[in-house]
Order: structure tokens, then C-alpha cells, then sequence
């Protein structure tokens, strides 16, 4: 019973902390500032009280509208907090009942900005990547004495990317995703953040193949939102898709 009030409480926590990924998305790529300004209508300007920010409830309640004009609210709004309570759910079953798990859960909070806002922009927020930054440093006294692996992991898959940045003159690679693999490396240690480049990769490859054939996209990539989704499979599944692999091959 407990068990499942806890699932219920980090749902909660998830939806709420959402609500604030939804004011990142829609100001940082404006340079709007996201702490001090009031949540308002973009149309008429309407102040939001607290009883229209509870995330999705409210926007199930105003039937997706402003409450002084009537204007459409986007659905984005209440999807993108529930994709956030699922994530925090998830993370933490998968990755167990543990202080590490809370990081995860905000690398995952992360990683959803990251998307939005590079398949809208195919820009990276460089103060996200300081945020990620910030966790892999927090993480570091958790990891028990292996520091190294994490150092090795802010370079592994960053210095390749950075390595064809340079041989490209940055037509190959943005340098948004080069940050992003080195500070979600030094979170991850070089062995998951090398399986979340695999996965990355892989993602983008067909999914791209296949939006090119069906919609026609041109052939600009926003790595941003298939690196988030190879990270986020790293860190959920990582540890026994290495095990089963080693197991596999026999070393
Ligand atoms: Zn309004």
C-alpha cells in the first residue's frame, strides 16, 4: 500500500516540476526570464492564480482556455506534465529506490526541455547543459570511489563528437549535442554514456529515415531529442543490457 502512495506522491512530484518545464520551454528560447515573471495569458495578459496553474487539473477544468478570453491554452501544457510524472515514476522503477534515482529523475526532467526545445529551435539551451552539469558534479560523491569512470565519461563520447566538429568546420555536429554528451557523460561514467550514443544514433537514424520518406522534412537533424532518448534508455535499462551483453558474448 505504502508502495503505491509513494508511485502517487512522485507522480505528483513529476506533474508539478512539469508545470515549470513547461514555462522553460515556452521562455528560454525568448530570453524571457523564468523565475521572476508572473505565468500570464499571451493574449490578453490575464494573471494566472494559483488555482489555474495545478498542473493538468486545471487545464482539464477551463476545458483547455484562457479564463478571462476564452483563448486556447496548447495541450502541450497538461502532455508535457504528465510525460514528466510518468518519467519520475519510471525512473525510479527501473533504477530502484535510491538517492542516485533523484538525480536521474531531473536528468530525465532535463532531457524533455532539451527535446522540445532542439526539435523547435535545433538549439540546445546552454544553461540545460549547465543544469546537467551540475547533477553529473552532485553525483560524483554517490558513485563509490568511482570518480574516474565518470571523468572518462565527460569525454568518451564528447572529445569523437568534438573530434568531427572540428573536421567538419561544425557542419557534422551542433555544439549543443557535444556539451550535452559531456555532461550527461560525467553523470553516466563513460560505459552507459557510450550505450547511450549507440542508442542515440540508432534512434535517430531510422526515425529520421522514416520522417524523411513519409513527411518530406529536409535533411536537417535535431540530434537533440534522439541523444535525449538514447541517454534515457542508458539510464534506465543500461546496467542489464551490458550484463546481458557481456553474458552473451562470453567475456
Ligand atoms: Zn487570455
Amino acid at each position: 500500500m505504502i508502495y503505491y502512495i509513494f508511485l502517487a506522491l512522485l507522480f505528483l512530484y513529476g506533474i508539478i516540476i512539469g508545470s515549470f518545464l513547461n514555462v522553460c520551454i515556452y521562455r528560454i528560447p525568448n530570453r524571457e526570464n523564468i523565475v521572476t515573471t508572473r505565468s500570464h495569458c499571451m493574449r490578453c495578459g490575464y494573471q494566472l492564480k494559483w488555482y489555474d496553474l495545478v498542473p493538468i487539473f486545471s487545464w482539464i477544468f477551463l476545458r483547455g482556455r484562457c479564463r478571462q478570453c476564452k483563448e486556447k491554452i496548447s495541450v502541450q501544457y497538461p502532455i508535457i506534465e504528465a510525460i514528466n510524472g510518468i518519467l519520475f515514476v519510471l525512473t525510479f522503477l527501473f533504477c530502484g529506490w535510491e538517492l542516485l534515482s533523484v538525480l536521474y529523475c531531473l536528468l530525465a526532467s532535463a532531457l524533455l526541455v532539451i527535446s522540445v526545445i532542439d526539435w523547435r529551435t535545433y538549439q540546445i539551451p546552454f544553461g540545460i547543459n549547465v543544469f546537467i552539469l551540475v547533477l553529473g558534479l552532485c553525483s560524483l560523491p554517490l558513485s563509490s570511489g568511482a570518480v574516474a569512470t565518470h571523468l572518462i565519461g565527460f569525454c568518451a563520447v564528447s572529445g569523437f563528437l568534438l573530434l568531427i566538429y572540428l573536421l567538419t568546420k561544425g557542419k557534422g555536429i551542433g555544439g549543443g549535442d557535444i556539451k550535452l554528451m559531456a555532461t550527461a557523460g560525467l553523470l553516466l561514467g563513460w560505459k552507459l554514456i557510450i550505450l547511450a550514443f549507440f542508442f542515440g544514433c540508432l534512434y535517430g537514424s531510422v526515425i529520421h529515415l522514416i520522417r524523411m520518406k513519409v513527411s518530406k522534412t529536409g535533411h536537417v537533424l535535431a540530434m537533440g531529442p534522439y541523444l535525449s532518448a538514447g541517454i534515457l534508455t542508458a539510464v534506465w535499462f543500461g546496467d542489464r543490457i551490458i550484463s546481458w551483453y557481456l553474458t552473451v558474448s562470453g567475456l
